[in-house]
């Protein structure tokens, strides 16, 4: 029986838009639906839209894969549609010896993942590059930059719309089934609650990603992981940047430590921290600010008292509890549940802006075998 629709995309985050083009470039026809009032309101505008390097990860995982490949698709996709970015370079950081070990281990992790533009430099040539800085070596990573993200998902969702994909907002998925014949029934919510059957449905809805696949009837309740919510703050620096790279700190547990970043307009700012939390709240607690200034000032010590203001928050989408190893991406497909058409994205917290082109060329090779009929690519 033909359906109202091919494809539901359920989240309008950078990691839902992408896929929407992706799928509606390709010939589906494709619907987005979020809760939210437009585009990118969740962990998509809460970030340090860094596009990153892909040096952290461990080697042949999702996350080292996808942002080597994200990352080249990304930095020629903002070339060929004007998205406005920069590559900067990074600088990871020893603020002494006892780091030393740390640095070379992430050389070597880099190496494992095909980021082999990494370069070791001793204290003197780090401040000749970065005068400021306090460190007795570093690591330069010269593909590592920064971009409008905002900037990014528009490009993305006119790439969707002129394909023919469509766009709802205040549209709240609430629940959905797997119909006898195959494809889902799907309920939405809101002031005009509407139900629609599709072929495909795609779950990229961020932080709520588990609770929304706990509403697929149907789907293994083992197919689902726990979510946990992991805040990071950010503290922006009032006057002029003292650096022209990203600076990080060697990473943390949780994070990549509390690093600096750059936006596009120079301007410096700080974070994110870690702090596991129970419910999505973005307040900014400037208490927080505190362990701030011990932990910058490890690699910038002229960091002056009283000059962190008051940034922002984000929250990382984990699907790994605080004592647990950070988990990989999980990119759900047919063949890890075995339901035609369905595909959960989970945990895809950093780097999966940088990723987001390559998360969704993955997400439509996993629907290669739902999709029934040959579909033409859309030459915009
Ligand atoms: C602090 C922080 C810093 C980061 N820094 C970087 C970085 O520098 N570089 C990088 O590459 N990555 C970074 N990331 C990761 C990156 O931001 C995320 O991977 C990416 O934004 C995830 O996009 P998404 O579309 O999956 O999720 P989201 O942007 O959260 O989008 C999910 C969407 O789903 C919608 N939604 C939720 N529930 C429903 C429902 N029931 N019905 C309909 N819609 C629903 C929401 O409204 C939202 O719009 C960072 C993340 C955090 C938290």
């Amino acid at each position: 029986m033909s359906k109202d629709i091919e494809c539901i995309v359920i989240g309008a985050g950078v990691v839902g838009l992408a896929v929407a083009r992706e799928l509606a470039m390709h010939g589906l026809e494709v619907l987005v639906t979020d809760r939210a009032e437009a585009i990118g309101t969740g962990t998509s505008s809460r970030n340090s839209e860094v596009i990153h390097a892909g040096i952290y990860y461990p080697a042949n995982s999702l996350k080292a894969r996808l942002c080597v490949q994200g990352k080249h698709m990304l930095y020629d996709y903002c070339r060929a549609r004007g998205v406005n970015h920069r590559q900067l370079g990074k600088l990871i950081v020893a603020a002494d010896e006892s780091e030393h070990d740390t640095l070379k281990g992430i050389l070597q992790k880099a190496n494992a993942n095909g980021v082999k533009d990494l370069q070791w430099l001793d204290a003197k040539q780090a401040r000749a590059l970065e005068p400021a800085l306090a460190c007795t070596a570093a690591l330069l990573s010269p593909s590592t930059g920064i971009i409008d993200s905002h900037g990014l998902m528009l490009a993305y969702q006119a790439d969707a719309e002129n394909a023919g994909a469509q766009f709802v907002f205040h549209c709240p998925f609430e629940h959905a089934k797997v119909l006898p014949e195959g494809g889902f029934e799907v309920s939405f919510g809101g002031k005009d609650p509407m139900t629609l059957s599709c072929d495909i449905l795609v779950n990229a809805a961020g932080l709520q990603a588990p609770a929304t696949a706990k509403r697929i009837d149907g789907l293994q309740p083992d197919k689902v992981p726990t979510a946990y919510l992991c805040k990071g703050s950010y503290f922006n620096l009032q006057g002029k940047a003292p650096f022209d790279h990203l600076i990080y700190p060697v990473p943390q547990k949780a994070g990549l430590g509390v690093h600096l970043t750059l936006d596009l307009g120079g301007q410096a700012k700080f974070g994110p921290d870690t702090e596991w939390v129970e419910t999505e709240n973005y307040d900014l607690d400037m208490s927080r600010s505190e362990g701030f200034y011990d932990a910058v000032r490890r690699y910038w010590p002229d960091l002056r008292d009283g000059a962190l203001q008051p940034g922002y928050t984000g929250i990382r989408p984990k699907i790994s509890a605080p004592t647990e190893p950070a988990a990989d991406f999980v990119i759900s497909g047919p063949g890890d549940h075995g339901l035609k058409g369905l595909v959960n994205l989970f945990g895809i917290e950093s780097p999966g802006l940088t990723a987001s082109m390559a998360i969704a060329q993955e997400v439509r090779h996993h629907l290669v075998d739902s999709l029934e009929k040959p579909h033409e690519p859309h030459l915009t």
